[in-house]
């Protein structure tokens, strides 16, 4: 089996993909189409054989998850024709299901699996260019969800367990130089408490191996060494003798395991010492592993707030942004990896599906219209743009034909694009749409809600505390509405100073519709709910037992009515709260 691949060559055939992107864009969706024209979905919009990109998007209109929700089911269900694709679907991917508190269910092939490793090869060689790493390994705090088999008998996992699971992913990490440090029972082990524990005492005892520190998302890597500020005397007197832990249970870890941890007093010793030398965890990644080269995860959109911490764990190690992608598939690679993880971009690759861009002006003009459905959906339908057609500065919603079945999809990502890499655009990652429900007239993201936690966070930094997380929820049940919004602090923060946090929350925002609003008492005084220590930590015990994984956690931001556990354990955690008086 060949193993290797030569970054230079990656590069030169990303250089030439993106010089060509429209023509490319146009052989994608070609190729998309014509293997899958026997799909029911596509002959009901009546192609009849064009596979240009003008009769595509005027025959075949877009969707929403909540379209073709359905049609996924009756794969899901075991139909015996093609329903979205020419050949059958075999795996069902589910999102993380932390953005909108529901799982989705996503038709996934090996096409999809290849694509991911075209995005990672891509990025690697860039990277490697700026940070060249030698033979060593990598501490990957990944892990496989649980899989099951859906009523027709398919497989069904979230994306990274069904990338993590393919023959393709363990040969593009050999070919980084870079394998996972830790056996593939804890990668998959079935809890991921015991399986963090064990990537963390793999990381230790191939310390010096240790070229790369990553995770998918940024959170999971914060929430790593959180686990290690408190387990790591545990995981010395593993090291010392030899022997691990009680709290490794499942069997095949401990076989694992075995094979790898030695009594090893002298190591055990060295890191209990650089522990203790430590002034409040500063620099830890950079003090445990001597020679890692960069830390590496996704660190953009609902990561960004977690950077700071982040950068205090890593000391000195450069953190790198990794690629723009979704459980429907990827889209953009970060080629520019010298750039602050706040500046990270991603260059679409052209010939990884067929791209569209809804121009955001016009989603708010026609959502202004009141042409809409009870759905939601749009009787006026905007136009998007296609790939070599968007403008630099304007800001789109991210339309995806894949190579899985999923045709003119709305992915709800909101992107800005900053410039070109040849004639393919570079995207910056801006927010997912309509995260917060609207009172009145204010139109917050999610970005203004980190930008007005941000803020008040300044005045607990300036306590020696911080904002461990944070979600928000709109408050209906009296009149007028209300932005609630939900902190846990790493201690006991004086009233005084949440008092004030409280109303620096409420005047932060931007908001143009927000900011009058609240003038006229339209909405009422944002209040600010202080939770006990440890709940966002239930939060994602919750995701994690409904089968959703670490890797692809991110913290809903706003927690919807529908989203009662989450609620309930955000109500039942509540320690004291507070009420703005921010505009009188
Ligand atoms: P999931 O399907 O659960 O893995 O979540 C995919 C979503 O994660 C995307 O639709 C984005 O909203 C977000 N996401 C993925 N990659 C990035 C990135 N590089 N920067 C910011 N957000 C991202």
């Amino acid at each position: 089996m060949d193993t290797g691949f030569d970054p230079e060559q990656v590069i030169e055939e990303f250089e030439g993909l993106t010089k060509d992107a429209k023509r490319i864009q146009t052989e994608t969706l070609k190729k998309i189409l014509e293997e899958n024209s026997e799909a029911e979905y596509l002959k009901k919009w009546r192609l009849d054989g064009k596979t240009d990109p003008e009769s595509y998007s005027s025959r075949v209109p877009l969707v929403t998850h909540k379209d073709l929700e359905p049609l996924i089911q009756q794969i899901a269900d075991g139909a015996p024709y093609p329903i979205l694709t020419g050949k059958p679907i075999t795996t069902i991917t589910l999102s993380s299901g932390t953005t909108q508190g529901k799982r989705k269910f996503v038709p996934f092939n090996n096409e999809l699996t290849e694509t991911t490793m075209q995005i990672y090869r891509t990025s690697f060689a860039f990277r490697n260019r700026e940070f060249p790493i030698g033979n060593g390994k990598s501490l990957s705090f990944i892990y496989g969800s649980k899989q099951f088999k859906t009523k027709g008998g398919l497989l069904a996992g979230t994306a990274t367990t069904n990338v993590y699971r393919s023959e393709q992913f363990k040969k593009t990490m050999k070919a980084m130089q870079t394998p996972c440090c830790s056996p593939d029972e804890v990668i998959f082990g079935p809890d991921f408490h015991q399986s963090l524990y064990c990537h963390l005492l793999c990381g230790v005892i191939y310390r010096d191996d240790i070229q790369v520190i990553s995770s998918t998302f940024a959170h999971s890597i914060v929430h790593s060494f959180r686990s290690f500020e408190l387990v790591w005397e545990e995981l010395c007197s593993d090291i010392k003798t030899g022997t691990l832990s009680s709290r490794i249970t499942v069997p095949s870890i401990r076989t694992a395991m075995a094979k790898i941890l030695k009594p090893n007093p002298e190591l055990a010793d060295k890191i209990h010492e650089t522990c203790l030398s430590l002034t409040n965890w500063y620099g830890l990644i950079e003090h445990l592993f001597p020679n890692a080269k960069y830390i590496y995860g996704i660190m953009t959109g609902s990561m960004e707030p977690y950077l700071k911490k982040l950068r205090h764990y890593a000391g000195g190690i450069p953190l790198l942004s990794a690629d723009y992608g979704s459980s429907e598939g990827w889209i953009g690679a970060n080629v520019n990896p010298t750039r602050p993880p706040e500046m990270a971009t991603f260059a679409v690759l052209p010939n990884i599906g067929y791209f569209e861009f809804i121009p955001l002006r016009e989603i708010d003009v026609a959502s202004q219209d009141r042409t809409l459905t009870e759905f939601g959906s749009l009787m006026v339908e905007p136009r998007p743009v296609g790939l070599t057609d968007v403008k630099v500065d304007e800001e789109y919603e991210v339309v995806v034909t894949n190579v899985a079945g999923l045709y003119r999809y709305r992915l709800g990502d909101v992107v800005k694009v900053v410039g070109f890499h040849n004639s393919t655009p570079e995207l910056q990652f801006v927010c997912r749409r309509n995260l917060m429900p609207t009172i009145n007239i204010d139109k917050n993201t999610e970005k203004d809600l980190q930008l007005s936690v941000e803020a008040a966070a300044k005045l607990l930094a300036a306590e020696k505390l911080e904002v461990v997380d944070f979600t928000s929820q709109v408050d209906l049940s009296s009149e007028p509405g209300h932005y609630v919004i939900y902190w846990e602090v790493s201690g006991e923060a004086r009233e005084e100073v949440l008092k004030e946090c409280c109303n620096c929350l409420d005047s932060a925002f931007v908001d143009a519709g927000y900011v009058s609003s609240r003038k006229v008492h339209a909405i009422g005084p944002l209040e600010l709910r202080v939770l006990k220590r440890g709940t966002f930590q239930k939060i994602l015990d919750h995701y994690v037992g409904l089968g959703s994984t670490l890797n692809q956690f991110k913290t809903p931001r706003c927690v919807g009515p529908t989203n009662q556990i989450v609620l309930q354990i955000l109500v039942n955690n509540v320690v004291e709260s507070y009420v703005s008086t921010a505009f009188g």
